[in-house]
């Protein structure tokens, strides 16, 4: 096995909890991923990131070791609110002899680091960074290749206001690979300058991916009221996975509105559209609680 991930927040733009959202969840982006040598990568921060915090503990004291320390490379696709909202409470952060580098896209309009600062000035919360008691390091990330614990990992610019990352990892020995784009609006329009060949572009970094992890916030008829606002239709997260040849499509990043039922019903249209172009790709959307291996 080359990657394990677990979902630990699936939806989009603001916690949803509540009676229609049970099954696939209500917290806001956040991956738990396992590489090859066992180590410890987190894919956004949303609200889900807080149990991901509480089980981390728990493994931590229940160990051989009782108190291992704890250590990950956290990659933020970006920093709008539902993609940062949950480190402040990460527990991890508040012990000492932890460790975590948050990684984020060199091309937002501010630094992450200073996003995640200011995302606990004491207007807005009532500890400070400067009090917390891991370590916590920061780095910059463009369109390019960096190699981490037992994995490899590409940026690719995405289309999304403000400026978005997705990233595609590749374990090292078994050179097989995911890729996570949790905010993409893959139609065009004018507001990215992205330049003509970006799908084109898009679907080579995607070729060929056991797994690709897409932004499906959208109905065909919800995207027609919101072109320019950064998200796609499960369709057109279809089209992508197809064109790239991927294996498995999870649909992600469920619009806050969207129920249960109405994502079932989603999942039919996806299936069908994808028997109508006499292909074969296996497609899920994320819940909370699932466990994926690559
Ligand atoms: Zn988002
Ligand atoms: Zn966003």
């Amino acid at each position: 096995m080359t990657f394990r991930l677990r979902f630990w927040g699936t939806r989009g733009s603001i916690p949803t909890p509540g009676p229609h959202t049970v099954r696939y969840g209500g917290n806001t982006p956040c991956l738990e991923v396992r590489t090859e040598t066992g180590w410890l990568v987190i894919l956004d921060a949303g609200t889900g990131i807080r149990e991901l915090g509480r089980a981390l503990m728990k493994r931590a004291s229940d160990g051989p070791v009782s108190g291992d320390p704890i250590a990950a490379d956290i990659f933020l696709t970006h920093a709008h609110w539902d993609h940062i909202q949950g480190i402040p409470f990460f527990a991890p952060i508040f012990q000492s002899g932890n460790q975590f580098t948050i990684w984020g896209s060199k091309a937002l309009e501010t630094s992450v680091d200073r996003v995640i600062r200011e995302q606990m000035a004491p207007v807005v919360f009532p500890v400070s960074f400067e009090e917390l008691d891991a370590r916590i390091d920061f780095r910059e990330i463009a369109e390019e290749r960096c190699a981490g614990n037992g994995y490899e990992v590409t940026a690719f610019a995405v289309q999304h206001p403000g400026g978005a990352l997705g990233y595609r990892f590749t374990g090292k020995s078994s050179g097989r690979s995911f890729v996570y784009i949790s905010d993409n609006e893959l139609s065009p329009h004018e507001m990215y300058r992205v330049g003509p060949d970006w799908r084109e572009r898009l679907v080579e970094f995607v070729r060929g991916a056991s797994v690709l992890i897409h932004d499906a916030t959208y109905t065909p008829a919800e995207y027609e009221q919101h072109r320019g606002w950064g998200h796609s239709t499960h369709e057109d997260a279809v089209a992508l996975a197809l064109d790239a040849g991927v294996q498995q499509l999870v649909l992600f990043h469920h619009r806050p509105e969207r129920s249960d039922d109405e994502l079932d019903q989603c999942l039919a249209e996806c299936a069908a559209l994808v028997r109508a172009r006499g292909a074969s790709l296996a497609i899920v959307a994320a819940a909370e609680g699932m466990d994926l291996s690559i």
